[in-house]
């Protein structure tokens, strides 16, 4: 299905020509659109109705601009109002000598432990994961020509 032309509207920065490149979170929403389908397809067929999915701090990926992509991605699908529930997880920044999870130094890039000063050692936060896929099954027979 070819679809209208992209690249309308006046969503490009001024005087700025690299701003105008597809966000990012637009080609990760379909990616979590295509995984959302399959995962349908295995139980036969059916409507999108509300997926979950997993975003950590470390993945890069902003999570309202992913719920936009997610629109535009269904818009116009059978699948056109299905929820995408975001999770937001942080990153475990564990210290290795007080063993314990701690934040970063307060003001500080580095990931130092705001108590002894060691690296932190960074456990998770690059999720992005889909988590749960719900939809409503469609009935078959239903002819698809009017
Ligand atoms: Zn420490």
């Amino acid at each position: 299905m070819r679809g209208p032309g992209h690249g309308h509207g006046r969503i490009a920065a001024q005087g700025d020509p690299g701003y105008t490149k597809p966000m990012h979170e637009m080609g990760i929403a379909i990616e979590i659109y295509r995984t959302c389908r399959e995962a349908v397809q295995e139980h036969g067929e059916g409507r999108l109705r509300h997926v979950k999915i997993a975003v950590g701090e470390l993945s890069a990926v902003e999570p309202d601009l992913l719920s936009f992509g997610w629109e535009a991605v269904i818009a116009d699908t059978d699948d056109e109002g299905a929820e995408l529930e975001v999770e937001f997880r942080r990153a475990d920044q564990r210290c290795p000598n007080c063993g314990e999870s701690k934040d970063r130094s307060e003001g500080s890039w580095f990931r130092i432990c705001p108590d002894c000063g060691a690296p932190l050692e960074v456990r998770g936060g690059d999720e992005l994961d889909v988590l749960e896929v719900s939809f409503e099954a469609v009935e078959n027979g239903a002819p698809e020509e009017q």
